[in-house]
């Protein structure tokens, strides 16, 4: 069922059929700023998701073990550098294209911007949903511009989206506070969030959910601790509360170096159950 090592994105997407929902590793994390080891989490999210102590049942019932509308198809073989972005980009397009929804496990969130980029050949009315305790809109970071700091400066700057709503920042400074401004970002951040808010999202809807806009005391395995973010209930919620077609998704910046007790890697195996039950639901309901 899992075909690991795939190194072309034409080698897998012939495999698939137009609805299903594909989960793909992509273990990059040279643009970290402060440290490596987001790379290694495709694995040791995997490792959790089959390790007996959970089953495969997401919480709307969605048994994805009996499921089969959705694969792992292992993780890209990536070079360095921009090679590497590009080959991200050409991946996800090649899937996208087919109608498949893809999981992207990251990697930090530099992996975003081509993935979102692949996105945007797609569709042109794309809303992201950005859940982060960053808002990762730096100019640029430490001279590099596609550095994890600087993803959704690039998706902006690039016209990719029609709408993006950050959920979660807690560290907002002038510079990005300047850029959100600039680029129209919808920040809700922590301070302005509560239980039950509601998103005003007109989809289609891309997800990036980078580990940190949990509280550390729930997902302590993430290069970046900032206190003060949402337990794994609240993330769930507003998971369980889109409305709108989730055609895409990628969960990053989980670092295994830093998750010594899998406490975290648990909690991405969890996240992943939810996301891929989530894209396939309205697609299921479509087959009905
Ligand atoms: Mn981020
Ligand atoms: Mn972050």
């Amino acid at each position: 069922m899992v075909d690991r090592n795939m190194d072309a994105a034409s080698d897998f997407a012939g495999s698939l059929e137009p609805g299903m929902v594909a989960v793909l590793g992509v273990p990059f994390d040279d643009n970290s700023s402060f440290l490596r080891g987001a790379a290694l989490a495709p694995g040791r999210i995997r490792e959790a998701l089959s390790s007996g102590a959970s089953n495969l049942c997401a919480e709307n019932g969605l048994d994805l073990g009996a499921v089969p509308r959705w694969r792992d198809l292992g993780d890209l073989q990536l070079g360095t550098g921009p090679a590497a972005l590009a080959q991200i980009e050409s991946a996800v397009a090649a899937l996208v294209k087919q109608d498949v929804r893809v999981l992207a496990l990251g990697g930090d969130h530099a992996v975003s911007l081509p993935i979102v980029r692949a996105y945007a050949r797609r569709f042109d009315r794309l809303n992201v949903l950005h859940l982060d305790a960053h808002p990762d809109l730096y100019d640029e970071y430490e001279g590099n511009r596609f550095s994890h700091a600087c993803p959704f400066a690039r998706i902006m700057e690039e016209g990719l989206v029609a709408r993006l709503v950050q959920v979660g920042i807690r560290t907002m400074n002038p510079h990005q506070r300047a850029q959100a401004e600039k680029f129209g970002v919808d920040v809700i951040d922590m301070r302005r969030w509560h239980a039950g808010l509601e998103l005003v999202l007109d989809g289609p809807l891309y997800l990036s959910l980078d580990m940190d806009v949990l509280d550390p005391a729930f997902a302590p395995g993430v290069s970046h601790h900032e206190p003060g973010g949402l337990s794994t209930r609240e993330v769930l919620q507003l998971l369980q509360n889109v409305t709108v077609p989730l055609v895409g998704a990628d969960l990053v910046e989980f670092n295994p170096i830093r998750d010594p007790a899998g406490v975290t890697a648990a909690v991405a195996a969890k996240l992943l159950k939810e996301i891929v039950a989530c894209m396939l639901v309205d697609r299921l309901q479509a087959a009905d």
